[in-house]
């Protein structure tokens, strides 16, 4: 049976593009793969962190919303992205953060794992969960590769109940539930564990979100290839869904709808990927456009924010 395999990526908003960067890639170590502009609103950056390789369950992106306002965190979002890290590098990570002035939360056993959690410079919450994952991350960047980031874990939505977003994720998208305590439920898709992780967290009465700097915009699932997506289309339609049409976002391709708790999904292919314009070794080391802005590269340079590249923060 067609199931969704795992987590393809998380988009977030930030603020300062700088910031951003180097927290991402300076601090956490992830590999800056894609230096783009949003797609619908141009004037503004959209930065993909992810792996060597920008393998799909590895990806984190921004939305640079520069001077705009901080979003609310609450029901019909995803309030908490999670990373994977080698099991025996949490010492690694508390020291690492701490001499950065990150403040920490935890460390705490959830399901097993032991899982600290912290916030970006816009309030996003991040949680570093130590666990077996045989995924390659990014060796080559600030962190010592025994110790890097692997990719993404998974990811917290919060909702007001658990029912009719349970039932989407389990029977629409194949997800199973695997654990459960207090009022959080985690579902895993595929072959489980990190990648494939979905924790559902419910509160009865829970503000509703809003989306803006330092919150989730949206998750993506990821399936392989564009036959699946338009059954997926489909199928989605057919449980009384709005879904868009399938849109080309270059590196993959992408249909959205809203589950009915609240919060954006995606479904979104594994390929074309990331080395579609410009080289595996260079990725994200310059400005790229889809060719319909091309022809306005000039202009859109001089509305961006300009960027060197990220302050690596190193240690040994
Ligand atoms: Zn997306």
């Amino acid at each position: 049976m067609r199931q969704i395999s795992g987590i393809h990526h998380i988009t977030a908003i930030a603020g300062d593009p700088r910031q951003n960067l180097d927290f991402y890639s300076g601090l956490l170590g992830l590999r800056l793969v894609k230096r783009t502009v949003n797609f619908d609103d141009p004037a503004t950056y959209h930065f993909y962190f992810g792996d060597r390789e920008a393998n799909p369950g590895s990806l984190l992106t921004f939305f640079l919303w520069h001077g705009a306002q901080r979003g609310r965190h609450g029901a019909g979002q995803a309030t908490a992205v999670s990373f994977s890290i080698p099991e025996d590098a949490m010492g690694y990570w508390r020291e690492r953060l701490n001499a950065a002035n990150v403040a920490i939360d935890g460390p705490q056993k959830r399901f097993g794992e032991e899982t600290i959690s912290f916030h970006d410079h816009d309030g996003l919450r991040l949680e570093l969960v130590a666990n077996p994952d045989a995924r390659p991350g990014w060796l080559e960047g600030p962190v010592p590769g025994e110790h890097a980031i692997r990719g993404i874990h998974g990811v917290t939505l919060s909702v007001e109940a658990l029912g009719k977003t349970a039932s989407v994720l389990a029977v629409a998208l194949g997800f199973r539930p695997t654990k459960e305590g207090g009022n959080r439920v985690r579902y895993e898709a595929g072959s489980g564990g990190a990648g494939t992780v979905v924790d559902v967290e419910w509160a009865p009465g829970l503000t509703q979100g809003e989306v803006a700097v330092g919150t989730v915009h949206h998750v993506a699932w990821r399936t392989p290839n564009e036959a699946e997506q338009r059954e997926w289309r489909r199928d989605i339609a057919a449980r009384g869904l709005r879904v868009t049409p399938i849109i080309d976002r270059k590196y993959f391709r992408s249909i959205y709808f809203r589950e009915p708790g609240g919060v954006l999904f995606e479904i979104a292919t594994d390929g074309p990927g990331f080395a579609v314009d410009e080289p595996a070794e260079e990725l994200g080391t310059r400005l790229v456009l889809p060719p319909w802005l091309e022809p306005r590269r000039r202009d859109l340079e001089t509305r961006l924010p300009p960027l060197d590249e990220p302050q690596f923060v190193r240690q040994a």
